[in-house]
């Protein structure tokens, strides 16, 4: 923050060890290197420290009192493991598949520092999860490298879950309008209809369709058709105002709007504004048999989920809605009710 957001700020090390002599000499070799050090005085301590700062790196001894490094390692592995089947069961629970790009959450690295050099000793730090392992009295030039390199891995793993994210994001977008794709909209209205159910909330959908676009298309060309459409779309995106608000390109020139905790009247609402917003721009259109400029024909469903229904009986009913609006004139929307 007080770089003012240009330079990121260094790796954070948490030192765990009892003995204040090597705290000293660990901290001054790694502050010398640039790096942010915390310390603990024993296990507890540390795993306390662990979870408040969230290091970069664990730099553990493995003789401590109260809770040692082997049993405080374990302990840091369960937590991170706590951590990453959280995230997996939210990423199930909203309907996403696993896609081929998918990163786990990766466990922050830990390194045992220690005077035991025996076998059994070094096979423990490495079954209780420790990413590396290196002796005392500490050789200064390898303890540098070592914490370097698993930074630097660090570092590296965060770029690529940043990466991973875009690339999510991206991946949920339509290229034309900027809104949300058909995959966003799938995922959205999985992940919705199951929060409305739990919470018994009204979950409404209107889809909305462009009047007499092959005709637009025929006068301007494919690519005057394209504009229009993005003009749509952002004629719809400023009526659906609420953070939970979904717009999504549908299909073609078909675009749906998901409105979470939204009963029939707040989703009227909606439409009514969507059709003023595309009224205000005047896109000339003199095939269109309804008007002269552009129009859309909306169908509005709105349900409350309960166990037996699903998010397809909402989609058809929205549907249903939308041809009735098309078949009784266009330039309307219709009101649907499940059934
Ligand atoms: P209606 O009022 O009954 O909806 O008539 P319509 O002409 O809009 O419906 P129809 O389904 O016959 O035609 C839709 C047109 O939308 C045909 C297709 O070429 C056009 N379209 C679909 N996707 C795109 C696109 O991405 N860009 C452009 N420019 N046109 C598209
Ligand atoms: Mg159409
Ligand atoms: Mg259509």
């Amino acid at each position: 923050m007080n770089n003012g957001g240009c330079q990121p700020e260094p790796p954070l090390i948490l030192i765990v060890d009892d003995e204040k002599m090597m705290r000293i000499l660990l901290r001054r070799a790694l502050e010398k290197e640039g790096y942010r050090v915390v310390e603990a005085t024993n296990g507890q301590e540390g795993i306390n420290a662990y979870q408040r700062i969230k290091p970069d790196l664990v730099l553990l001894d493995a003789m401590m009192p109260i809770v040692d490094g082997f049993t405080c390692c374990a302990q840091l592995q369960s937590l991170n493991n706590d951590n990453s089947e959280k995230n997996l069961s939210y990423s199930k629970g909203s309907g996403q598949q696993d896609s081929p790009w998918e990163i786990r959450e990766r466990p922050t690295p830990v390194l045992i520092v220690t005077g035991l050099e025996d076998a059994e000793s070094v096979d423990r730090a490495f079954e209780v999860g420790a990413t590396d392992y290196i002796t005392k009295p500490i050789h200064w030039a390898v303890l540098r490298q070592r914490v370097r390199r698993l930074i630097e891995q660090a570092q590296l793993y965060k770029q690529l879950e940043a990466a991973n994210q875009e690339l999510r994001r991206i991946a949920c977008l339509d290229g034309l309008t900027q809104v949300a794709n058909r995959r966003g909209f799938d995922e959205t209205l999985d992940r919705e209809w199951r929060r409305m159910g739990r919470e018994q909330g009204s979950l409404s959908l209107i889809l909305c369709d462009v009047d007499f676009f092959k005709g637009f298309n025929d006068t301007y060309g494919h690519l005057a058709g394209d504009i229009c459409l993005q003009q749509v779309a952002a004629a719809i995106q400023v009526a659906a105002k609420r953070a939970g608000d979904l717009v999504a390109r549908y299909g073609g020139e078909e675009f749906a709007v998901i409105l979470p905790n939204s009963p029939e009247a707040g989703a009227i609402h909606v439409a009514q504004e969507i059709r003023a917003n595309v009224a205000a721009m005047k896109i000339d259109h003199p095939k269109s048999e309804v008007s002269q400029y552009v129009t859309l024909s909306l169908g509005i469903a709105c349900i409350i989920p309960l166990p037996n229904y699903e998010p397809r009986m909402l989609i058809d009913t929205a549907d249903k809605a939308l041809y009735q609006a098309k078949a009784t004139g266009r330039d309307r929307f219709i009101l649907s009710k499940l059934g």
